[in-house]
């Protein structure tokens, strides 16, 4: 049996259908409906709110308003009674609307006119999408039924509020009120924080057009000049790049001998001799090559390719005369864009006009991202096509915290942008001044507080943060830097030199974490159908020991006399830790016996990232002696949710009840068992997530060097035991996404979460 709230549903969606399966524009059907909705229900007006931007609603569409009424609103999640609606995602019936406390009378319609209200959430897999609400000038009293009845219409406007054309609508509306959505580009961000500038398209491969040259003379002279220009850039470059010690100095040492190269230079000009153009003729130096290597199972063969790819490129661009991208632009702020692009290639921009990096494909580790990010360059990737919609000479802004790109954006959104990054500068310089001050909460409760390292660069931030130590050393970063495996020596060479800068401080070294989108360039993988839970990390070692016996005799060599902390990454079970810790205390053994010196105290640890660990926490944390909490896979493996694919980005949210859940059993069971435990996933990272971490009873995290100083301030404006009583409440709570409540919490308590 219908209810009578479904049965006038069934009524007003057959009209509503008919609305939508009509040939007018999409802002027309919108109006009709709301027309028909306002009449059904007998208000005076209705209208419908979208979400922009995550934490916005704009006013959309309305119907029957008062001409005073009809502006542009915009509000925040938890602003007034729609703003309450959208973040608590539940209907809302007032009827003697300017009582409500909520009401903000500055922002929402005019509360004298309009009395009472119904406002339901549109939303879309328990995600708001928009708030539709009807509205009465005399004070009405209203039924369950009319409250399920705008709740189901409110359904069907989701499938609405989603549709293509909407979207489309959506964008032109946003553009008509000075918002630049049309060009508004969404992508995954890599890095945080605000930039605005011109594009620089950063191509890698020019193609060639003109193929046949005439007078062989002359091209060759080009190539001369070309190839001489070239090299002499190369090494100023190189003499001029302050990229610290490590690999990132052998792979520019090696790029630069390759571009020198005799036998690749003999090869282009024989092509030219033949007939070809300079340009063709590289070409062709490179094609012989690839025919020739290209079949071989010689894995470091098979790299030199793409050696030879990147330095023909980068010929190519001298004789093309595209190779002085950053220098014909006048702007001081630029934006590189490109398809992807290596350590070397960013090198040709001037690092400090680069205000931020957008990569067409680009994942969190990868070396140029790794590197922005050290500089505080905001990064996005993933963006699909960004390479044809945006053109050099464009004025971009980046927003490195939501992750968009404004193409072209209107006059007020590049304003905003500047006065965002003005504003940024201005807080990195606040966070810089507390340096010297503890990380203490305002209950005087210590938090550990420690950075994640991976390139040599990221060693400063040490001394500039004065931070505990590093909760985290991502030593694959050094190896992927590297041309080959590196070896022993190597090895310690890295090692001993965060050693040194880290004094008496903690250091946490991780062993081998590659496989699945970190992949080393010597390395042959095998196509896997899913590498995230593949053949990666520990599972590598464990199968190929020699290269984990290296990196703990490496280990053991350069924290001699300093404690040494060794944490497993992605371990699923009590086997594989025992394990790999009996491999750690048999090198320990073996350095022994030799007579070599040794570190002061052993430790040995794991990563918490596989959910099968959460059910063997009471067997494996007797016999651990430091955990971390890895929730970049955590979350990933929880949800079973890739953590790199733009699709799901906003499907799952750590700052939920189920996420929270396991978070708080971990760090129990680890005060349980006595052992030290911290998070180093990028959680530690936001503040605002860092304030939940603290308020389930985390008491030492890790976070990324740049984002320090924001973690810090965090935590120097809070109170531990408030924000633990608030958290226990929290998870009792019925709710699943609890992101806008702490948001509110933060905001009610002058908490700095920026
Ligand atoms: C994590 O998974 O949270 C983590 C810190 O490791 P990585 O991001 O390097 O996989
Ligand atoms: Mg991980």
């Amino acid at each position: 049996m219908q209810s009578p709230a479904i049965r006038q549903a069934l009524g007003i969606l057959k009209k509503l259908r008919q609305i939508t399966e009509s040939s007018s524009d999409v802002a027309q059907k919108l109006a009709d409906i709301l027309k028909t909705i306002a009449e059904t229900m007998q208000a005076d007006a209705a209208v419908c709110y979208a979400v922009v931007d995550k934490n916005y609603l704009d006013l959309f569409s309305t119907y029957g308003l008062k001409k005073e009424d009809q502006k542009q609103i915009r509000l925040r999640f938890g602003e007034g009674a729609i703003g309450k609606i959208a973040s608590d995602r539940c209907s809302l019936a007032l009827n003697k609307l300017w009582t409500y406390p909520k009401y903000a009378k500055s922002s929402e319609l005019n509360g004298k006119d309009y009395k009472s209200f119904v406002g339901v959430p549109i939303l879309q897999w328990n995600r708001t999408v928009g708030v539709l609400a009807i509205y009465y000038c005399a004070e009405t009293e209203y039924t369950d039924v009319d409250v399920e009845l705008l709740e189901t219409i409110a359904m069907f406007l989701a499938e609405i509020m989603s549709s293509a054309e909407m979207a489309e609508y959506k964008k032109s509306l946003s553009k008509a009120r000075g918002i630049a959505t049309r060009d508004r580009l969404k992508g995954v961000s890599l890095s945080k924080g605000y930039g605005i500038g011109t594009a620089v398209v950063h191509r890698r491969h020019q193609s060639v057009t003109n193929i046949f040259a005439e007078d062989k003379n002359k091209e060759l002279l080009r190539l001369k000049v070309a190839h001489q220009q070239m090299n002499d850039d190369l090494d100023a470059k190189f003499d001029t790049t302050k990229l610290g010690i490590g690999e990132h100095v052998d792979i520019l040492e090696a790029y630069r001998m390759f571009a020198k190269d005799k036998g690749w230079y003999n090869k282009i000009e024989t092509n030219i001799n033949s007939g070809l153009s300079a340009e063709a003729a590289v070409e062709r130096a490179y094609e012989d090559m690839w025919n020739r290597l290209s079949g071989s199972n010689d894995i470091y063969l098979k790299e030199r390719l793409h050696d030879l790819r990147d330095v023909s490129d980068r010929l190519l661009s001298y004789l093309l005369g595209e190779n002085k991208q950053s220098k014909d632009i006048d702007a001081q702020d630029i934006i590189v864009v490109a398809q992807t692009m290596g350590p070397a290639e960013l090198m040709d921009y001037d690092y400090s006009r680069i205000r931020g990096l957008i990569l067409e494909d680009g994942t969190p580790t990868m070396h140029v991202a790794i590197v922005a990010k050290t500089l505080n360059i905001p990064v996005l990737s993933k963006i699909r096509g960004v390479l044809a919609e945006v053109h050099s000479g464009q004025t971009v802004a980046i927003d490195g915290n939501e992750g968009w790109v404004y193409v072209n954006p209107s006059k007020q959104v590049a304003e905003g942008f500047r006065k965002k990054a003005m504003e940024q500068a201005e807080l990195a310089k606040r966070w810089a001044a507390l340096r010297n001050l503890p990380t203490v909460t305002k209950d005087k409760q210590k938090i550990g507080l420690y950075i994640n390292v991976g390139l040599p660069m990221d060693f400063d931030y040490i001394e500039a943060t004065n931070c505990d130590g590093v909760g985290l050393y991502r030593t694959e970063i050094p190896f992927m830097a590297s041309e080959k495996m590196p070896d022993v020596q190597r090895q310690v060479m890295y090692y001993k030199d965060l050693i040194d800068k880290s004094g008496d401080k903690k250091v946490i070294f991780r062993s081998l974490d590659v496989g699945s989108d970190k992949l080393l360039p010597y390395w042959a993988y095998g196509g896997e159908a899913n590498p995230a839970i593949g053949w990666r990390s520990i599972r590598i070692t464990l199968d190929r020991r020699a290269i984990l016996r290296q990196q703990i005799k490496a280990f053991l060599q350069a924290t001699v006399g300093h404690e040494l902390n060794v944490m497993f990454p992605m371990i699923s079970d009590l086997e594989e830790f025992e394990d790999a810790k009996e491999t750690l205390m048999l090198e320990l053994e073996k350095e022994k016996k030799h007579g070599a010196k040794v570190p002061a105290k052993v430790n040995a640890g794991l990563m918490i990232e596989v959910p099968s660990v959460l059910f063997q926490l009471d067997k494996i944390l007797p016999k651990a002696d430091f955990i971390s909490v890895g929730t970049n896979d955590l979350a990933q493996f929880v949800f079973a949710c890739d953590r790199g694919n733009p699709k799901l980005l906003e499907r799952y949210d750590v700052l939920s009840v189920p996420f929270l859940s396991v978070m708080k059993m971990i760090v129990d069971k680890a005060k349980q068992y006595g052992v030290y435990c911290s998070v180093c996933g990028e959680m530690a990272s936001n503040p605002l997530e860092a304030m939940a971490l603290i308020g389930l009873g985390y008491r030492n995290l890790s976070a990324n060097g740049a984002a320090f100083g924001r973690v810090k301030e965090m935590i120097r404006s809070i109170n531990t035991k408030e924000i633990s009583d608030y958290m226990e409440n929290l998870l009792k709570s019925s709710r699943t996404m609890v992101r806008s409540q702490l948001i509110s919490y933060a905001n009610d308590h002058g908490i700095e979460i920026y």
